[in-house]
């Protein structure tokens, strides 16, 4: 095809809006349908490790990322009761040893940037997916149908419609995520609600038995992220916008330390829901419809990378594209055979971080502690990894070498 490629990608997420980013960079023509009817985004936070600011850099947004969020000093492990430090690892570091700050940002922001930047793109609201005909990778484009009625053809369709994907659905069939047995709650507050004896420019996590809390700064610093996580089955529905009275935050971690306790009603809004994700798909694409982001391989949220992955996603799919525009089922096969290995590892590290993160027995917990503060100074870990999580591997990685 010596012609501009036309792709369609289902879904207006993070995923399918940087994805659209970086397929118009390299020349495609785009279209994202997303089913909400308006710009929306939930009110929460998102961390971006070093490794997925790099690939904004790719994109040339970085700044413009840089420019909405916060990056803060340190991050901070802390004892849930006694309020101890178990970590205390100097962020402002990881510039200089990985490339890229780490920052934390509002999804709204986020999302906003990324629209913005869009020069090409057509963007259709209200457009919901209910299948796809993937066509074949030799002669046939794909087509995506909607629940309007309407259908558009294109020659290339990505899925990146989340977790619940209509387009993996109709490509591989129905399958149920899994239930990870955790739930939590968030709430934002304003900064200046929160008691300035409290430390919130760093980025921390409260580590107790069966659960954990994050908080951090967004919005350059203006409003503070708040996520409770606690193992139970006694909520399983998944929905982001479920609201929930604050007794029930403050109730859970009633016994945890004073800032927690304090900090829970400086949001007048909290919502809770249940956590999923799946085993790692066999195969990503077919005929011309490929996936990415969630709907390739959500992931628990433990290793901040479900956003982050969903972004490389979208980079080296351009990247593979721009290189095979002829030959667009071997684009896709390319684009699979970099991608699944990475977030597989992604997956399957983020359960293996939930186990670590919610020890109930005090020992085992006392001996995670003693292995992090080694880590954090002496470091010491797999082949030199200084992070306190052994995550030097994802935040090192630099998509724009794939990307040619
Ligand atoms: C508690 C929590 C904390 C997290 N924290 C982090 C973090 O700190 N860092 C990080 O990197 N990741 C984090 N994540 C993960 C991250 O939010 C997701 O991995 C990321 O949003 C995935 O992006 P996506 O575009 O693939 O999917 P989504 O963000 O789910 O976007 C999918 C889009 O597709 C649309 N859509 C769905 N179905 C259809 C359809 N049939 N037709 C048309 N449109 C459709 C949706 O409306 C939505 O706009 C966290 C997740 C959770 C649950």
């Amino acid at each position: 095809m010596s012609r501009t490629p036309r792709i369609v990608i289902v879904g207006g997420g993070i995923g399918g809006l940087t994805a659209a980013l970086a397929l118009e960079r390299r020349g495609a023509e785009v279209i994202v349908c997303e089913q909400s009817p308006m710009h929306s985004e939930i009110g929460a936070g998102i961390n971006l490790t070093p490794n997925a600011v790099k690939a904004f850099r790719a994109l040339g947004v970085d700044r413009a990322v840089e420019a909405i969020g916060w990056a803060s000093e340190f991050q901070l492990i802390r004892s849930w009761k006694s309020g101890r430090y178990i970590s205390r690892i100097r962020r402002s570091d990881f510039r200089e040893k990985f490339g890229a700050p780490n920052l934390t940002l509002h999804r709204a922001d986020l999302l906003d940037v990324l629209r913005r930047a869009l020069q090409t793109t057509d963007i259709r609201l209200g457009k919901r997916c209910i299948g796809v005909d993937p066509g074949d990778d030799v002669k046939r484009g794909a087509a995506v149908q909607f629940a309007d009625g309407s259908a558009i053809e294109a020659d290339l369709v990505v899925g990146a419609d989340g977790i619940h994907s209509a387009v993996r659905k109709s490509l591989f069939g129905a399958d149920t995520p899994r239930f990870t047995g955790c739930i939590c709650w968030r709430g934002m507050a304003p900064i200046e609600a929160v008691p300035s004896d409290i430390n919130t420019e760093d980025g921390t996590m409260w580590m107790g038995p069966h659960g954990h809390v994050v908080h951090y700064r967004v919005r350059r610093g203006e409003l503070l992220n708040i996520v409770a996580h606690i193992d139970s089955d006694a909520w399983t529905e998944e929905s982001w916008t479920h609201e929930c009275d604050v007794s029930e935050v403050t109730a859970t971690y009633a016994r945890w330390h004073r800032d927690l306790t304090r900090l829970y009603p400086c949001s007048t809004r909290w919502y809770k829901w249940a956590l999923y994700d799946r085993d790692p798909l066999q195969r990503w694409s077919k005929g011309r419809v490929t996936l990415l982001g969630d709907s390739a391989h959500a992931m628990l949220p433990y290793l901040a990378q479900g956003a982050g992955m969903a972004i490389e996603d979208g980079c080296v799919l351009a990247a593979m594209v721009a290189r095979r525009p002829d030959d667009l089922g071997a684009a896709l096969s390319a684009y699979e055979r970099v991608r699944a290995p990475r977030t597989t590892m992604a997956v399957l590290g983020s359960r293996a971080r939930a186990k670590e993160n919610h020890l109930a027995s005090p020992w085992a917990r006392l001996k995670r502690d003693v292995k992090f503060a080694l880590r954090d100074r002496f470091g010491g870990g797999r082949r030199g990894d200084t992070t306190t999580f052994q995550v030097g591997w994802l935040y090192g990685y630099d998509v724009a070498k794939e990307m040619g």
